[in-house]
């Protein structure tokens, strides 16, 4: 049995790793890389692999690096089953239709694939629920909660011995997902390493509700780059949940993205696979939506404070730029960042204290209010959580650090190493390794 790395190794995105089992091929993930435009550039190249020659797609979890290349893998003939959960099934639909639609309007790259292309991955979906075993490809397959967002799962794999995929692991403390199960022991654990190089400051409930008591004094609207899937829906829920307790300092929320919306009515439908259900559900309810030119035209006028959150979270694109552009002369008003910028970015530049930025289009704007950048919001494990996720049981197993940049898997490494877990591995990307051999060493 061997395991062959092909994403995700230099970096955090374009998650591919292809595991033989005793009757096929079977690959966990299939992510988009993202980032720079020559990061890009990979999305393009030819696979590895031939995608006729996997017999079944273990999705993890719904995030565009996990689950963007899939309608890809389709439309080059790969027809073997797609196993996540259900809330997982259903985000990525939203993900992957979003990428589509960013893909059609690029008019200087021709598209990996389109609408039509996301619709052939419908019928592959098996879906699977967390804690019950299914056979595989001559193996035994089990889904345990990883946290994180709604419907994320690590994979538990058992042919003899036993092989975890920790897929994205979310925080022990997350004020919406519930928290990761530990890693069972077990032989050899593919695991992310994100957050492997750091402890997280701050506290994120304190942050943002500073943010809205001074947003109520000062009468400042606060815009919100958010994510549209599991930073929204938090970001919802954690204000809700401050207004509960504190009608005086409450502002009207809004929400403009269409992708925002779509993952809403995910988040709702399964609303109890979270912590607080009824503060979410209410949070959504609650919020206004944006959808129309005449909501527009009235909220671009306003004077009072207010909430609204678009996307995209580190301003790459999408409806945030129609708000930086509208209240660019304004400094009385709050861009709130929450969350990880990545380099490259706009919200990068102006987290570091850039104000002169220009949208895709090449319209510039300077910005005159505030920015506020918070690194709290995170639904990654920092390295202390990712590892007690593996040092809790399975200290003797072979672990391989996979999706972070090199510090963080090196950082994580030796705290690994340091908690006595017996070996620790960074592969390369292509790597191919033989599980046995590895085993009985
Ligand atoms: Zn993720």
């Amino acid at each position: 049995m061997k395991l062959h790395f092909w994403g995700a190794t230099e970096g955090v995105t374009g998650s591919m790793t292809v595991i033989e089992l005793p009757e096929g091929n079977v690959l966990i993930d299939c992510g988009l890389v993202q980032g720079e435009k020559h990061a890009l550039e990979k999305n393009w190249e030819t696979l590895p692999f031939v995608p006729a020659d996997i017999s079944a797609l273990i999705l993890t979890h719904a995030h565009l690096d996990h689950s963007g290349y899939i309608p890809k893998l389709v439309k080059d003939g790969f027809r073997g089953d797609i196993y996540c959960t259900q809330a997982t099934r259903e985000l990525a639909l939203v993900i992957m239709e979003d990428s589509a639609k960013i893909q059609e309007s690029d008019e200087g790259k021709k598209p990996l694939y389109v609408a039509e292309d996301v619709n052939r991955v419908l019928s592959l979906f098996k879906v699977k629920e967390i804690g019950k075993t299914f056979p595989l490809a001559g193996a035994h397959v089990k889904f345990q909660s990883a946290g994180h967002i709604l419907g994320a799962i690590s994979a538990v794999i058992d042919c003899g011995m036993r092989i975890v995929f920790s897929g994205d692991l979310g925080r022990s403390d997350d004020a919406l997902i519930l928290s990761p199960e530990l890693c069972p022991p077990a032989n050899f654990v593919v695991m992310e390493s994100t957050y492997g190089g750091r402890v997280r400051q701050g506290i994120l409930k304190d942050e943002l509700e500073k943010l809205l008591v001074t947003a109520y004094k000062k009468k400042k609207p606060i815009i919100v780059a958010s994510f549209a899937v599991a930073r929204a829906q938090l970001l919802l829920t954690l204000i809700y949940e401050f207004y509960q307790k504190h009608p005086e300092y409450k502002l009207e929320v809004f929400i403009d993205s269409p992708m925002m919306k779509k993952a809403n009515r995910v988040y709702k439908k399964y609303a109890e696979q979270t912590k607080h259900p009824e503060d979410l559900y209410e949070a959504i309810e609650q919020a206004n939506v944006i959808e129309h030119q005449k909501e527009w035209d009235s909220i671009k006028k306003r004077t009072d404070p207010f909430i609204v959150l678009a996307s995209s979270g580190m301003v790459t694109g999408g409806r945030i730029w129609r708000y930086l552009a509208n209240w660019q002369d304004e400094d009385n008003v709050i861009l709130f960042l929450p969350g990880y910028q990545a380099e490259g970015t706009t919200g990068r530049f102006l987290s570091e204290g850039g104000r002169e930025i220009a949208d895709g289009e090449g319209r510039r704007i300077t910005w005159s209010g505030d920015v506020v950048h918070s690194d709290a919001f995170s639904s990654h494990a920092d390295q202390k959580e990712l590892s007690d996720w593996v040092s809790s049981n399975s200290k003797d197993a072979h672990v391989y650090l996979v999706h972070g940049d090199f510090e963080s898997k090196q950082s994580l490494r030796d705290n690994l190493m340091s908690k006595g877990v017996r070996i620790v591995s960074i592969p390369k990307h292509g790597e191919v390794l033989e599980l046995i051999e590895q085993s009985q060493k």
